[in-house]
């Protein structure tokens, strides 16, 4: 049977950055993709599904020099965001974070960047297994720690080390972690909750020239009802953007309060409209007085995976720290990095990828937890600190929170952080957020400690 040091589930941000660390410190890494077909890469790669944003400051999160980007992984250098609730709006065009970037982000070319992160990790001597799923992981504790890893093809590798990072549907990790679950308990107890699944549909669409702004990405809350549900507008090259949206699954709208409030649900909806009629009204709402929006909107069909959309199940979890001591580390949206708000995750991918490899290729793993705690641990508390509060916001609240971040930009100074959370705090009255933020400190937001695995 084939040996490696470091086996790697998932050819994602995570999976490429641990493959890359760990074969720059000298492992034997080997990455298990099972490849998913997309029309804006030719053969098959991982999954890339993404809106493709990074603020300035994820960058140096990702422990990336931004001039390390190549050219053609960027296709629009941000200015800013803009925030738009049922009536009011905000935009901010810092995000009050210090970063080496000069900017405030950018939107980049999600298939593009896996491919530079696989090309990185190849350079630095790691190896793809690309097109087979891996099917099964057993793991023997008996002298160490090994992991047999079955492919759906029937073939088998032990590995010193296990990188899970298959993304936020875990199809590996669950079973995997489930191992060392004590009291007959499952992983999915924490990691699968259905409050807490959510998904995400986009279509990339090309705009009318003087309603396309190649610097503002936008999101739109207040919209539609569920807990982090909200449209977006990302700016890409030539006109094209990409118009998606998150939503939970399995709102009831028999149970929304105030349900006429949200623009986007109709009358006649019994229940919650697919993504593409959600995206279809917001394009009508934002458009439809000036222009004809299937006409003037067109699907631009050889971008996205497939016919120009594409559609991701996430999860809006919190992470989990990973039983180390069993030679295993959970990274990116497996581990739950990408928690709260969804479309903020390949930096915490890339960074937790990058810990994982390095500490598994020089053998001291049990940093781990310790070690991406303290790499993005304040970016998950302060995403979650968020996400927590919002719970439970209806339209009004939207625009109560923009209308104070909007009369705080007017008296200076601040940036997408400070203002979002201060606006959020204002309508929650008296320092609720900071609050939230205190509870949370000392990794309080992890919601599985290693020492809770029996191993
Ligand atoms: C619609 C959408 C918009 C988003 N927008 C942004 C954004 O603007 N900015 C941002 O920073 N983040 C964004 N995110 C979040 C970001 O995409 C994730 O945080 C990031 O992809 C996590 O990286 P990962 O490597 O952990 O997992 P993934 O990128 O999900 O990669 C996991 C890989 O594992 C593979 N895999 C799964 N199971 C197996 C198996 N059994 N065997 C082998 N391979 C397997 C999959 O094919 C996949 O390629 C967005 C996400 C979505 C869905």
């Amino acid at each position: 049977m084939e040996r490696v040091d470091v086996a790697i589930v998932g050819g994602g941000p995570a999976g490429s950055s641990a493959a890359g660390a760990a074969a720059r410190r000298g492992a034997d890494a080997v990455v298990f993709e099972k490849g998913v077909p997309r029309a804006d890469r030719e053969g098959l790669g991982p999954d890339s599904t993404d809106a493709a944003g990074m603020l300035d400051y994820w960058i140096d999160l990702m422990d990336y020099r931004p001039e390390e980007i190549p050219d053609d992984v960027i296709l629009s250098r941000l200015d800013g965001a803009e925030f738009v609730g049922p009536t009011e709006r905000v935009t901010l065009s810092d995000t009050g974070i210090e970063a080496s970037y000069d900017g405030f982000g950018f939107a980049f070319h999600r298939a593009r960047f896996d491919d530079w992160l696989r090309a990185e990790a190849e350079a630095a001597g790691a190896t793809y297994r690309v097109g087979t799923a891996v099917r099964d992981v057993e793991t023997d504790l008996s002298g160490g720690h090994s992991h047999r890893l079955t492919l759906a093809d029937g073939d088998e590798i032990e590995a010193e080390y296990l990188v899970l990072a298959d993304g936020p549907q875990r199809t590996v990790t669950m079973g995997v972690l489930d191992q060392f679950v004590p009291d007959g308990r499952s992983m999915r107890d924490h990691l699968a909750s259905t409050t807490a699944n959510h998904i995400a549909y986009q279509e990339h669409r090309r705009f009318p020239a003087d309603v396309f702004d190649p610097e503002l990405i936008k999101f739109w809350w207040g919209l539609i009802p569920g807990h982090t549900a909200y449209p977006w507008v990302f700016p890409n090259d030539d006109r094209v953007v990409r118009v998606g949206l998150t939503m939970p699954i399995g709102v009831d709208l028999d149970r929304v309060r105030n349900r006429d409030a949200y623009d986007l649900l109709s009358d006649e909806d019994e229940q919650v409209p697919p993504g593409r009629v959600y995206l279809r009204r917001l394009l009508e709402r934002e458009y439809g007085d000036r222009y004809d929006v299937p006409e003037d909107f067109p699907l631009v069909e050889d971008r996205g995976k497939q016919g120009g959309t594409e559609a991701y199940p996430i999860s809006s979890t919190r992470p989990i720290e990973s039983p180390t001591a069993a030679g295993v580390a959970v990274a990116g949206g497996a581990m739950g990095t990408t928690s709260a708000f969804h479309e903020g995750g390949d930096h915490v991918a890339v960074r937790t990828g990058k810990l994982a490899g390095e500490l598994a290729a020089e053998g001291r793993l049990s940093r781990y937890n310790d070690a991406w705690r303290d790499a993005i641990g304040e970016e998950i508390r302060r995403n979650v600190a968020m996400a927590d509060l919002v719970r439970g916001y209806e339209p009004a609240d939207w625009d109560r929170t923009f209308r104070t971040a909007d009369r705080l930009l007017d008296r200076g100074g601040t940036g997408l952080v400070e203002a979002l959370t201060t606006g959020v705090d204002a309508v929650k009255l008296v320092g609720a957020y900071k609050r939230r933020k205190f509870a949370l400190r000392n990794g309080g937001y992890v919601q599985f400690r290693e020492d809770e695995y029996a191993v």
